[in-house]
């Protein structure tokens, strides 16, 4: 394994980091009352959010009735009501019988390709990127990482944006384009020419090069043959992969399926799964292998469950849902519940009871999990399907504030973004307010009141606004081809 000091070689990721830590060392004094008091020509900007229940994010129990402390943009306190000061001046937003918690840190959505009904290549534009990040920021997804499939240069252009300040959403980072044997990335054929194909040693490490002077956050390879449907990246190809990426200081992520190849990845020095091995219960040795070399693991378990249904689960009428999907993708999403047959649900069910087994050794050894819900496939809705993932770790065993804990902290962490997915002084003031306490019932994380990005509130009621009139024009256009 590679040392986490490492990273400071990247690029654009300790640029942030760096430029959050200057941020905050104002703040951060004032906090600690070193600051001279403030005068009315230096009134306060800060903001007092007070008498909520607050998760930090980082495993510590909640605090009954908090007040969490914004200026700039950074926390710059937080902790019981009673003990925190507020800063003269400041404006006070009340939140009592409210939750507070970060926002969540999803390392696994391929942003892009999804509009509407279409899911393709041509979707992706910038546009529609930004519009998707404006998706998770709604559902108070802080951080997006896209992986691997994200061609061209929209993303960096996006990301230059966001760092400026000049555009919200969601933060985007990403893994560029990952690497797979040619014509063996993603699964779905609108993502798969998103990949680069490799065929040599030599390609492969000029690929990663390539990579890390772009500022990825990851290098993302396949090592799948899709049912021997395609050509297995093999040890020989991502060994010298890994080995260059980590001489770049950037960490590898591995798609994998088999148990086999599990094995052999962490043997050659992987740094985190996207996906549980789907073949087989994971055994004893890999799970200790896992732990031992520290690779960070991706349930990923939403698409998996999506499967065992014959019948649409109920969590499709979760209100929010039609507040930002057009009813022609919850139709079509309906549908494909509603038309699998029997054998291959009860199929599915055998192979999903068999990763929540496996979810479970992992977090009983001890493993690094991490949040990654493959958001951005097609109809595996970009927000709400982080939001699913927390449900179904609980359902696998894990506690909601272990849940809370792997899809914000810890997450962060992972990225090296440690700025992120946490409430804690120095941190960004990425939140998400609660209507209901998501450590009595983790689907409460859907109970959405307001989010915050960077200390300002996301305006999610006109981003309602903007999809609803765009699925009311798509569905009168529809109406009219109809006509014709
Ligand atoms: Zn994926």
């Amino acid at each position: 394994m590679h040392l986490r000091d490492d990273r400071a070689a990247r690029g654009p990721t300790s640029g942030v980091v760096l430029a959050a830590a200057v941020a905050c060392a104002v703040p951060l004094a004032g906090s600690t009352g070193g600051s001279p008091a403030p005068t009315s020509e230096s009134a306060t900007s800060a903001t007092v959010y007070d008498g909520a229940r607050l998760i930090d994010g980082t495993g510590m129990p909640a605090i009954e009735s908090a007040r969490l402390v914004v200026d700039d943009g950074v926390v710059t306190a937080a902790g019981p009501r009673d003990e925190v000061e507020s800063p003269p001046g400041a404006t006070v937003v009340d939140l009592t019988g409210k939750t507070v918690m970060p926002a969540l840190v999803n390392l696994h959505g391929h942003v892009g390709f999804q509009r509407g009904l279409t899911y393709d290549a041509a979707n992706y534009t910038r546009e529609n990127v930004v519009d998707h990040l404006n998706r998770y920021a709604y559902y108070g997804v802080g951080v997006i990482v896209s992986l691997g499939t994200d061609a061209g240069d929209i993303w960096s252009d996006i990301r230059r944006d966001q760092e400026a300040g000049t555009l919200g959403g969601a933060r985007l980072f990403t893994a560029g384009r990952g690497l797979a044997r040619p014509n063996a990335g993603p699964g779905a054929a609108a993502l798969r020419p998103s990949a680069s194909g490799v065929t040599s040693e030599e390609e492969g490490r000029q690929y990663v090069r390539e990579l890390a002077a772009q500022g990825v956050s990851f290098v993302k390879i396949w090592v799948d043959d899709r049912g021997g449907s395609v050509e297995k990246l093999e040890p020989a190809l991502y060994r010298p992969i890994i080995d260059e990426a980590h001489r770049h200081g950037l960490d590898v992520i591995a798609h994998i399926f088999y148990h086999d190849d599990a094995e052999e990845l962490v043997a050659a020095g992987v740094d985190g799964f996207a996906h549980l091995v789907r073949d087989r219960e994971m055994d004893d040795a890999l799970v200790a292998a896992v732990v031992e070399q520290d690779v960070f693991v991706m349930p990923n378990i939403g698409i998996s469950e999506r499967g065992r249904h014959t019948e649409p689960p109920p969590w499709l009428a979760t209100p929010i849902l039609a507040e930002t999907v057009a009813p022609a993708v919850l139709a079509r999403a309906t549908d494909t519940f509603a038309s699998r047959a029997a054998d291959a649900a009860e199929r599915a069910a055998r192979s999903y009871e068999q990763m929540e087994r496996s979810l479970a050794k992992l977090h009983a050894a001890g493993a690094s999990l991490v949040l990654g819900s493959d958001s951005g496939v097609q109809d595996h809705f970009y927000g709400f399907s982080a939001h699913r993932e927390l449900e179904l770790m609980v359902a696998a065993g894990l506690s909601p504030m272990d849940a809370i804990v792997t899809a914000t902290s810890r997450s962060a962490d992972r990225l090296g973004v440690d700025d992120s997915g946490r409430l804690s002084p120095g941190a960004r003031a990425d939140f998400i307010v609660l209507d209901a306490n998501p450590l009595d019932d983790i689907a409460n994380s859907r109970r959405i009141a307001d989010v915050y990005l960077g200390g300002t509130a996301v305006d999610r009621a006109a981003l309602r606004a903007g999809w609803t009139a765009q699925n009311a024009a798509e569905r009168s256009a529809a109406a009219q081809d109809e006509v014709r």
